[in-house]
């Protein structure tokens, strides 16, 4: 097992990170997916993440969800261990209690919405308030409700998803994510299933939860100049690994590096 004596049980300092990744690894086999990635994102920062395919960007964000297991490093929300829990003075993997508490600080909206069908809007909202944190139904449905408010779909919440457009389904998608009151909240190409009419409506929400919200957020997108316009950093993945980062103005107007270069001048001449 990894010795985790360099991994601290806490970050302190004046304003620990909200996210940290500390040399983590995931591998499948032989292939090496992410590659002692270090990765900090401060308390209501918006990062973006942008990178070729296949480059690992899901699979930090399916890490930070929790959803599988790191095979090196650790991640750290809040300043404490997500990953690894405090046993004895030392770290050790978090056992699945450990893992199913502190997953409520995240939240995260997905390509395919992956909305319960047979749930009204409301309902969608309300499942996990009233399942996982054990609200009253008049409390989730008050909250619920305000969400779908602010994502402008309360006029549809008694509609199942099947009779919303895709733009819709993610703002309620989004609502719903919400409606945990999480710390961070991730996008994994919220808008890449969209037909091009309806990105829009769901940038909007996006851009109102950045200007309103101190959210701390995550975003994978393919939509480069979207990600310009709202981020306060973009890291640009390559191989498992943050090849480049800084400022929007900075990585889109002077990469520095070529495979930043490559990668923008090829996405460039996609649109
Ligand atoms: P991106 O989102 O940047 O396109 P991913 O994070 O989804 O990339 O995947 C990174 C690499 O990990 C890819 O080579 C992908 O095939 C591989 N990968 C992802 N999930 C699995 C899995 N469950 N089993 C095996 N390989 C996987
Ligand atoms: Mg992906």
């Amino acid at each position: 097992m990894e010795n985790m004596s360099e991994y601290p049980l806490e970050l302190h300092g004046e304003t620990p990170p909200m996210v940290k990744f500390k040399k983590v690894r995931k591998s499948y086999g032989a292939l090496t997916v992410l590659d002692d990635l270090d990765l900090e994102i401060a308390e209501g920062e918006m990062v973006s993440i942008i990178g070729p395919s296949g480059s690992g960007k899901t699979t930090v964000l399916r890490m930070l969800m929790t959803l599988e297991t790191i095979n090196g490093g650790c991640i750290y929300v809040d300043g404490k261990p997500l990953t690894h829990m405090a046993r004895n003075g030392a770290l050790v993997p978090a056992s699945q209690r450990h893992l199913r508490e502190r997953r409520a600080d995240i939240g995260m909206c997905f390509q395919h919405f992956n909305l319960f069908p047979h749930m009204t809007a409301l309902e969608n909202c309300m499942e996990g308030p009233v399942q996982v944190l054990g609200l009253s139904e008049n409390e989730a449905r008050e909250r619920s409700e305000e969400l779908l408010e602010m994502v402008g779909m309360i006029a549809k919440k008694d509609q199942h998803p099947s009779r919303l457009s895709g733009g819709q389904q993610q703002r309620v998608a989004i609502a719903r994510a919400l409606a945990m009151r999480p710390k961070v909240l991730l996008f994994d190409e919220v808008t890449s299933a969209l037909d091009p009419e309806v990105i829009g409506e769901v940038t909007t929400v996006i851009r109102k939860l950045v200007s309103a919200h101190k959210l701390t957020m995550l975003m994978v997108t393919h939509q480069m100049g979207f990600a310009r316009d709202i981020s306060d950093r973009i890291c640009f993945f390559y191989g498992g690994r943050i090849e480049e980062q800084g400022p929007p103005a900075d990585l889109f107007g002077a990469p520095r590096r070529a495979r930043t270069q490559q990668f923008l001048s090829a996405v460039k001449e996609a649109v």
